[in-house]
């Protein structure tokens, strides 16, 4: 054994116990750290020959790495839509790293059934039946991907084919209708080799971003008979909009469409009765999008994929071969994921649910939406800046009031990073650009708010 190696066995305990520590100092100064760092990479140093050992290198890491990671996991981090780690997510994290399983097949480990157990949690916790199986992904990216290809050996199925068997060619042209596409739909569908362009995106209502569910039905029409896909979208990432998932999901008993959701973060909404609503229907679907890195605040990267037609899953994701098993009844990850090998990502989810439950992660939801809202409040005060649209759930879309070109707002964009209180990302809503201030971490509180309001206002 490499000496390093022997010397960090018999320091084991020594050393998971300083980079516990220097975790402890992390997370309890994240509050105080600036919230995101232009980054500036230090020179770039070359492949240790004989390495220097676990705690030089942690040293280095702190010395070297630490200081220009960002405080995405922070209260202020309101870019993208990024969430946080729980405390007892990041103990479930440490724990899959300990046990490092290799979630594939169930035939040494109990950890399939862990899965299966986070994935019965979380079907109900989305209110979604037990027609829907359910599996963990790397993210909703991935979670459209796998949808989107079920969606696909559906239309291959009406058509007397199987494209998992003999190819997309064999299929044609597919279309996929949606109001406000993600552009992860466009990425899954290119890399199914759909292409991007088979996306038409359908008109959505005046002064929103949800599909206009007349126009969709002109759509499907016109598609005389032909099988589609409509991606509808649960939450969108500019002002959080919802389709009307109850009226696309009953157009099915008149024209064959696969319907996918993504509700990346929108899904969360079935959290709150309050909100609940606006995912009514959610369980009608034939796939569903749902991020966990996000609102369910556990640590990168993990999200889950529901499908009510696990048969024709399985038929593309199948890895059978002599030393992995064949797919049974309740068939092994293996078979229904991207990935063969792959981490233990429920883990984190299931150690969330069983700390905070519920009610845990509803207050979560429900005190992230009641404080966007407050935010949205602040700054339609401000006489320097307008909200773009009005805030519906959890982000806040705003713009300046006079001239708001894209290098302005860009400028406003860096004079907030540049005070390290907080992290805004630009965007473009109805060809205006503009920022967002997304909420989704469990950390925020009304001080945050403020906080984030005083130095809009400065700007
Ligand atoms: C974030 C997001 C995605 C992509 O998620 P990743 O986790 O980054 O892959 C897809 N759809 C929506 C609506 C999102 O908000």
């Amino acid at each position: 054994m490499h000496p390093n190696l022997s010397a960090d066995l018999a320091r084991l305990p020594e050393l998971l116990d300083s980079a516990r520590r220097h975790a402890v100092e992390v997370l309890s100064g994240l509050a105080d750290r600036p919230v995101a760092v232009p980054p500036e990479p230090p020179e770039p140093t070359p492949l240790p020959d004989a390495g220097a050992g676990a705690a030089a290198a942690l040293e280095r890491f702190q010395n070297r790495w630490a200081p220009g990671f960002s405080g995405s996991a922070g209260p202020r981090y309101l870019g993208f839509v990024t969430g946080g780690a729980t405390p007892a997510a990041v103990a479930g994290d440490w724990l899959t790293s300990a046990f490092d399983q290799n979630a594939v097949t169930g035939s040494d480990s109990s950890a399939l059934d862990l899965e299966r157990e986070a994935v019965g949690w979380l079907r109900e916790l989305f209110g979604l039946s037990t027609a829907h199986a359910g599996a963990f992904v790397t993210g909703a990216t991935m979670s459209n991907f796998v949808g989107l290809a079920i969606a696909r050996e559906w239309a291959g199925e009406r058509l007397g084919i199987s494209v998992s068997q003999d190819g997309v060619a064999a299929l044609g042209n597919l279309p996929v209708l949606s109001g406000s596409p993600h552009s992860s739909a466009y990425k899954a569908l290119a890399m199914l080799g759909l292409g991007r362009g088979c996306v038409r995106e359908v008109a959505t209502l005046p002064e929103r971003e949800a599909v206009d569910v007349d126009r969709l039905t002109a759509e499907l029409t016109a598609l005389d008979g032909r099988p589609a896909v409509v991606v509808a979208n649960a939450g969108t990432v500019n002002t959080v909009d919802f389709d009307d998932l109850r009226a696309i999901s009953a157009l099915r008993q008149r024209y064959p469409f696969w319907l996918h959701v993504d509700a990346a973060f929108g899904g969360f909404a079935a959290l709150s009765p309050q909100h609940a609503d606006l995912v009514a229907g959610l369980d009608e679907a034939d796939s569903v999008c749902v991020d966990l890195h996000k609102w369910l605040n556990v640590p990168y990267d993990s999200a889950i994929q529901f499908t009510r037609r696990r048969d024709l899953q399985l038929r593309i994701f199948q890895n059978s071969a002599a030393y992995l098993g064949m797919p049974t009844d309740n068939p092994d990850f293996v078979h229904l994921t991207p990935e063969s090998s792959r981490r233990l990502r429920a883990l984190p989810a299931w150690f969330t649910l069983a700390a905070y439950g519920q009610q845990g992660h509803r207050e979560v939801v429900e005190r992230d939406v009641a404080l966007a809202r407050d935010l949205g409040d602040r700054i339609a005060e401000m006489p320097h800046l307008r909200l773009l649209a009005a805030v519906r759930f959890n982000v806040v879309c705003f713009t300046l009031t006079e001239a708001p070109t894209a290098e302005r707002v860009a400028a406003l964009a860096r004079t907030v990073t540049e005070s390290g209180v907080a992290f805004l990302t630009p965007t473009v809503y109805k060809g205006t650009p503009g920022l967002r201030a997304a909420f989704s971490n469990w950390r925020t509180t009304d001080a945050d708010v403020v906080r984030v309001a005083d130095v809009l206002r400065a700007a």
